[in-house]
């Protein structure tokens, strides 16, 4: 039986209930974390909760980001997981249950925190050697996506748009320049150089993109934080996404067209190589 987190508690999945008037449901008024634990060990579980308090005072949400630590940790442990290779929490917080208007509450309310935790599969080495492919999508998401929101209208309809095209993932373009994924932070291989696109308030602060910046500087690869301009994409030699549970992702075809010789290069594999390092270090406590 799945249990999961609602309002201070662990009850089955069955029995979690939320009012209509939450304000997650009329007004996608929320923030959001995924984080991911291995064996049972949590992955920087505290960059997901700096990233969480930040979203919640830009949001001016009255709750403590320290509940991401205590909940996640509890539902991994009571659904099982503490053994499980791979697995993840999601957590969201609402501003709330108030009667429908745009303006905050007049009256305070206490914030709906709801979570639950689940396994995931990595692909098989041979499937992420095939690598993915991806369809470029106009990036039509509001101004603040720093802000890890509920509000992820736009983010289903990219990636819709992309499986219509027959890829797996979409690159969001915004003024021909390719910004991210639409759960993942994207980069390219471009002269032998990892580019990525800077931390803007038009791109999500990955934890994983932070991890693979570290990696990589400590690997003595060549990394640029710059915007990747769309007429670069043909010319790259290698393309990839990162994410919590999409760790580092070959991109192997863009709107059909190969990238490189058509799988995963060896700056991606030397990069994913390096993060699963730093995973089983992490794992090891070290
Ligand atoms: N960009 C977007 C739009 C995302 O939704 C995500 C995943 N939440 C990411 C990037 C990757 O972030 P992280 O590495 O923290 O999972």
């Amino acid at each position: 039986m799945t249990t999961v987190y609602l309002n201070g508690e662990y009850i089955p999945l069955g029995e979690a209930k939320i009012s209509v008037e939450d304000r997650g449901f009329m007004l996608a008024d929320g923030v959001y974390e995924v984080t991911s634990f291995y064996d049972g060990v949590p992955f920087c579980l505290d960059r997901h909760v700096e990233r969480l308090r930040r979203g919640l005072a830009c949001m001016r949400i009255p709750c403590d980001a320290d509940i991401l630590d205590r909940v996640s940790r509890e539902l991994i442990a009571r659904n099982g997981l503490t053994e499980a290779p791979t697995s993840m929490v999601y957590l969201q917080i609402t501003r709330g249950v108030a009667p429908r208007s745009h303006g905050f509450p007049k009256e305070p309310v206490s914030p709906t925190v709801y979570a639950s935790a689940k396994a995931w599969e990595r692909p098989t080495p041979q499937r992420w050697s095939q690598g993915y492919s991806a369809a470029t999508v106009p990036d039509r998401r509001w101004g603040r996506v720093d802000i890890k929101t509920i509000c992820l209208l736009p983010n289903a309809l990219a990636t819709q748009a992309a499986l219509d095209a027959g890829a797996d993932d979409a690159i969001l373009i915004k003024d021909g320049v390719a910004i991210e994924g639409s759960l993942h932070n994207f980069w390219a291989v471009l002269d032998g150089i990892v580019v990525t696109h800077p931390l803007t308030q038009g791109i999500l602060a990955g934890i994983t993109r932070s991890v693979v910046l570290e990696v990589a500087r400590e690997n003595g690869i060549r990394v640029e934080e710059r915007p990747i301009q769309v007429e670069e994409l043909s010319a790259a030699e290698e393309l990839f996404f990162t994410g919590t549970t999409g760790e580092v992702r070959p991109c192997v075809s863009v709107d059909g067209r190969p990238v490189g010789d058509g799988e995963a290069g060896p700056v991606t594999r030397a990069l994913s190589r390096a993060f699963l390092k730093r995973v089983e270090r992490v794992k090891a406590g070290r």
